[in-house]
């Protein structure tokens, strides 16, 4: 299959490359680490056309709360044009508290559109490996390549699809959510938690260090910039707004949410700006890549109703009842749908990628006692989801593709206002990736997924992997890539499925 190419571009040579250029005097006393600071690697995200979020956290004992003091450390960071550091553009130096795990988020501003740059940081004696990213193109642009991942059960299995990815040449990695998760489950674990489910900050911060120190992970992190999200697994299973099946009380959960959402900010190459504010965070944006591709990121966790016909339980396949029509029940809340519609207003690109956490198409279950929905996913929020494709149609939003993850399954969908009418127009194309390592439903599944469902293109659970995106003027291709096996620490990865897009067309079509 041909697809995007491996370019093997040596993200592993990336942290020994000669330091050419030295750093600075850095202001404050120089600081020395027991041991190396840079165990959960480095990052870059949230690229503009002018500026890109450079990310590190200094944590000589990763799993030991980080093994750093309480002292605030003074953490010296470059951009250059080239990996010698020979033409550096940028630089500037953070502040590392205790407060925030001695995690930096810098803004690199004042950069050109569309180019590769290199970056690392110094922290006292200590300089860390180096880091590729890029900035968004601005204007007229070819082309614009991207992965999408989601969902990396740790226990189940090797990160062998970043390997994968790493080596790719592609301008961008988008996370759809599920980056840890918090609670032990799955058959044949290749490596453990060690410990249960985290609820206070330091144990958050614990399990995103392990999920961080796996070398896989920091290699796609170091090679491209990242656009990401959460799902319900960074705080708990399935959670809605405010509650939780697991912990019933809403002021407990929320305190929960709270440090789970700060400990993803610590970790994620976000800027500032998206710092939580006690349980409550912004994590919804809008990208533009110049003239390719708009994306618009959405948050379904934080702002969504309740789970409709569950009584406070676990929202699962059931038969639902009538709670679950009712024109209120929202899944972006009031405020995000306003600024969806705003947004959409002000998409000017050929592309236009609605970026969100589960599966949008309806995936319906025939059953001897009536239709079964999977209540956690957009199926239980059938108004909310019609009034986001409404919004897309009114807008004639130019060529839209949501992408979403949740699933553990590969997904190929065409979106429709009224899914029980096949012959409606499709106004949204959909791709849902499968997971990292997550276990996906097996083949008796999807399989009457897709035959209940005619607007189900393509299902396919059985296997691990992402998707890879490359746009143009003409087409969007769509590649499944999926890993030989998720419990073989060097597994290769293979195209098991293209779609493609074209330009003015609505719908997935096998190629
Ligand atoms: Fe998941
Ligand atoms: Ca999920």
């Amino acid at each position: 299959m041909t697809g995007i190419p491996r370019r093997h571009f040596l993200v592993a040579s990336l942290a020994s490359a000669a330091l050419a250029a030295p750093f600075g005097i850095v202001r404050g006393a120089p600081v020395g680490f027991s041991a190396d600071p840079y165990t959960l690697g480095i990052a870059s995200g949230c690229p503009r056309a002018d500026s890109v979020i450079l990310w590190t956290r200094l944590a000589p004992r990763p799993l030991e709360d980080g093994g750093m003091t309480d002292a605030p450390v003074e953490v010296e960071w470059q951009v250059a044009e080239d990996d010698k550091f020979a033409r550096i553009v940028a630089h500037g130096t953070e502040r590392a508290t205790a407060e925030l795990a001695h995690s930096v988020h810098a803004e690199a501003r004042g950069l050109q559109p569309d180019r590769v740059y290199w970056y690392r940081f110094r922290a006292g004696t200590a300089v860390s490996p180096i880091g590729r990213t890029r900035t968004a193109p601005a204007g007229h642009k070819a082309r614009v390549r991207f992965a999408f991942a989601s969902c990396q059960q740790y226990e189940q299995g090797w990160f062998s699809a970043y390997r994968d990815m790493a080596a790719r040449d592609l301008d961008l990695v988008v996370h759809l959510g599920d980056y840890i998760y918090e609670r032990s489950w799955g058959s044949h674990h290749v490596r453990e938690h060690g410990v249960g489910i985290p609820t206070t900050l330091p144990e958050y911060r614990n399990r995103y260090a392990l999920y961080k120190g796996d070398a896989d992970l920091q290699a796609a992190h170091a090679a491209f910039p990242w656009l990401s999200i959460w799902d319900d697994h960074e705080v708990m299973d399935d959670y809605a707004n405010d509650r939780s099946y697991t912990v019933r009380d809403p002021q407990l959960f929320l305190k929960i949410r709270a440090a789970a959402y700060q400990a993803y900010y610590e970790h994620m190459p976000l800027p500032s700006s998206m710092r939580p504010r006690g349980p409550d965070a912004t994590i919804y944006e809008h990208y533009r890549f110049g003239d390719v591709m708009d994306v618009l990121l959405l948050d379904d966790r934080q702002f969504r109703s309740a789970s409709a016909c569950v009584n406070g339980g676990r929202p699962t396949w059931i038969v639902p009842c009538a709670e679950r029509l009712d024109e209120a029940r929202t899944m972006l809340g009031g405020a995000q749908e306003k600024w969806f519609d705003d947004r959409l207003g002000n998409c000017r690109a050929r592309w236009t990628v609605v970026a969100q956490q589960t599966l949008m198409a309806q995936d319906r279950r025939g059953a001897e006692d009536g239709d079964r929905y999977w209540m956690d996913g957009w199926d239980g929020y059938p108004n909310a989801r019609r009034r986001l494709l409404d919004a897309l149609a009114a807008h004639k939003t130019r060529n839209p593709i949501v992408i979403g993850g949740d699933r553990h399954a590969f997904h190929a969908a065409s979106l429709k206002r009224d899914f029980t009418r096949h012959d409606e127009p499709t106004i949204a194309t959909e791709f849902v990736g499968t997971s990292i390592t997550s276990e996906g439903p097996g083949e008796t599944t999807t399989r009457k997924a897709t035959a209940d469902n005619p607007n189900l293109a393509f299902v396919r659970g059985d296997r691990r992997g992402y998707a890879t995106v490359e746009l143009d003027a003409k087409t969007c291709t769509v590649g499944f890539e999926a890993v030989d096996d998720v419990k073989d620490i060097k597994s290769g990865v293979k195209r098991l499925a293209t779609f493609v897009v074209e330009d003015g067309t609505r719908g997935p079509k096998a190629a």
